[in-house]
């Protein structure tokens, strides 16, 4: 998609911060972060919102969970835990419309979230 934040941070037209890559996904850090450590992580592939998705894309959502257990375990806080989040459309407040996990850690999470 052309007029995407995320696959223009993906193409390298944008910077960012990299925390980890693999073939099916990137994780950057949060410009503006609500935990000590907050992470993002795309799929390579666009895909707006949770609603697009369909079955074949079992493996790369997949794919973004286990890019979290990863960074978490790299990062040095998957012992303590952590808070992964997707948001979707307008009650969920997703602002940005390229799937991206939520990957916050190393402050202590309340719940419910606001
Ligand atoms: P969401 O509200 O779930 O769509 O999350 C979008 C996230 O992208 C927010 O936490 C923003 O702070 C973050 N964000 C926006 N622009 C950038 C950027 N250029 N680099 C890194 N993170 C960004
Ligand atoms: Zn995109």
């Amino acid at each position: 998609m052309t007029d995407c934040l995320f696959c223009k941070i993906r193409d390298g037209e944008i910077p960012s911060e990299k925390v980890y890559e693999n073939e099916h996904v990137l994780a950057f850090n949060d410009i503006n972060p609500a935990a000590p450590e907050h992470i993002l992580i795309i799929p390579k592939i666009h895909i707006s919102t949770l609603n697009d998705l369909k079955k074949e894309h079992t493996q790369t959502m997949g794919e973004l969970i286990l890019a979290a257990k990863e960074i978490a375990k790299l990062k040095g806080f998957s012992e303590l835990g952590y808070r992964t989040v997707f948001n979707c459309n307008e009650h969920g407040q997703q602002t940005v419309f390229h799937i991206h996990l939520h990957l916050l850690g190393e402050r202590q999470m309340s719940w419910p979230p606001g």
